[in-house]
């Protein structure tokens, strides 16, 4: 959602939202859910609906290898809904089908479709328009889906500790982080004005601590103006 705040200190468009990107394994969704509890904001999981879409392809694989306008076409028929940790495809709840190996498999292949994207970018941009000032978590949220979100953080971690995170993916995790950041159409890397932290040394807890910090410096700047935003400096955290 963008809204026009001409009359507020901001005078420019932005999204009220906290954007969350970064690497698998990386701790995004729990940086988002501890943000969430602090700051009493619901959270939105993208890699949800990326999901959700690679379900609806293994359904028929058939899908896998359509025309780009006739699956541009259908894909405007396939409902998704993310809400409070249940995800429905087409009303039927499929929370729990949404990690097989077999769909970790084919997500890098379907997120790096065009069509697919756009889709799903709409969705997302829904989602924050019904729920308002939202933690959104991706790949592509400060570069793409809310190049305006006023607070971004990108999250880096090392190939070592990802796989001792997510040791059930460690056949996949690699390859799909390699693909999602090399891919042509919105790679995951961080928005110039994001603050980027490893955190491969540091805790869940020192990454929300280090975080709520830093976005109490960006509502500063927000709001007086103070030359604080710690997009400006994010090397320190590396
Ligand atoms: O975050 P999660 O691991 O659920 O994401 C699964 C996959 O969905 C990612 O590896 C990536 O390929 C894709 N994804 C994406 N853009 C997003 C969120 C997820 O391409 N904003």
């Amino acid at each position: 959602m963008l809204i026009d705040y001409n009359d507020s200190p901001w005078g420019r468009q932005f999204s009220p939202v906290i954007a969350i990107d970064g690497q698998a394994g990386s701790g995004k969704s729990t940086l988002s859910q501890g943000l969430s509890q602090r700051l009493g904001l619901p959270v939105l999981g993208t890699g949800l609906f990326y999901r959700a879409i690679s379900l609806w392809m293994l359904e028929d694989e058939s899908r896998l290898h359509l025309d780009e306008h006739v699956l541009k076409e259908m894909l405007s028929s396939v409902k998704i809904e993310v809400e409070q940790e249940r995800t429905t495809l087409n009303s039927v709840d499929v929370t729990n089908e949404l990690r097989s190996k077999e769909l970790q498999e084919i997500l890098p292949l379907v997120s790096a479709n065009v069509h697919v994207r756009a889709y799903l970018v709409d969705l997302q941009r829904s989602w924050v328009s019904s729920h308002g000032s939202s933690i959104v978590e991706g790949r592509d949220i400060g570069t793409v889906v809310f190049p305006r979100a006023y607070f971004k953080v990108f999250l880096r971690v090392s190939r070592e500790i990802q796989i001792q995170r997510r040791p059930e993916e460690k056949d996949t995790i690699i390859l799909r982080d390699l693909a999602d950041s090399t891919r042509l159409i919105s790679p995951s890397t961080p928005a110039a004005d994001a603050v980027v932290i490893d955190t491969s040394k540091r805790t869940a807890q020192e990454v929300l601590d280090s975080v709520l910090i830093l976005l109490t410096d960006c509502v500063e700047e927000l709001l007086f103006g103070t030359d604080k935003h710690p997009g400006k400096d994010s090397a320190k955290y590396e």
